[in-house]
C-alpha cells in the first residue's frame, strides 16, 4: 500500500483535469504529456503495482480503458494509440501506484514518428525494440513454470 501523489488527487487534495470518474477508477490528463491527449487511468486502489492489483480493480481499468480510448482518439483525431504500463523503478516507473498511459499517436506529427529518428526532434513516445531469441526448449521449461503458478 502506498500512498503516491495519485491517491492524493484521487482524494480530490492536488488538483487534476479529471476527464472520467467511476467507484473504481479516475483518468486524468497527464502533467507532462507525451502527446495531446496523453491520459493516465488509475484505479482508486492503492496499489503501487499491477501484481499488487485486486481482480475487481484491474477488471474496472479493463472495462474503461477501452471507452476512454475511443472518446480521445474522436477529440484529438489520434491515429493509433499506444497504452503503456511501467511497474517498478526497473521498468520506468515514477509514480507507484498503478496507472495506464493512453499516448495517442498522429501519423503526421514529428514526435510521434516511430523508426525515423531524424524526425524524433520533439517531445513524444520512444519505443526501441531489440528483440531476441526463444527456443522451443526455453518456452517449455519457462512456460511450465509460469503455468504452474496461475
Ligand atoms: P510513470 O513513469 O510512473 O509510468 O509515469 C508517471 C506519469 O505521471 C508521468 O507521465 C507524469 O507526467 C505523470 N504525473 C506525475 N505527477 C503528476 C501529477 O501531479 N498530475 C498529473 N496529472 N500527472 C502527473
Amino acid at each position: 500500500m502506498t500512498d503516491s501523489i495519485f491517491s492524493k488527487i484521487i482524494r480530490g487534495e492536488i488538483p487534476s483535469h479529471r476527464v472520467y470518474e467511476d467507484d473504481f477508477v479516475i483518468a486524468i490528463l497527464d502533467i507532462a504529456p507525451l502527446s495531446e491527449g496523453h491520459t493516465l487511468v488509475i484505479p482508486k486502489e492503492p496499489a503501487a503495482t499491477i501484481d499488487e492489483l485486486s481482480d475487481d480493480h484491474s477488471a474496472a481499468v479493463g472495462r474503461v480503458l477501452p471507452r476512454i480510448t475511443r472518446a480521445i482518439k474522436k477529440v484529438t483525431g489520434a491515429t493509433s494509440v499506444n497504452i503503456l504500463q511501467n511497474n517498478g523503478a526497473d521498468a520506468g516507473q515514477a509514480v507507484e501506484h498503478v496507472h495506464f498511459h493512453i499516448i495517442p499517436r498522429f501519423k503526421d506529427r514529428n514526435e510521434n514518428v516511430s523508426g525515423s529518428p531524424d524526425k524524433n526532434n520533439g517531445p513524444g513516445l520512444r519505443l526501441d525494440w531489440t528483440p531476441g531469441t526463444l527456443t522451443a526448449e526455453e518456452a517449455l521449461e519457462l512456460g511450465k513454470h509460469i503455468k504452474r503458478l496461475l
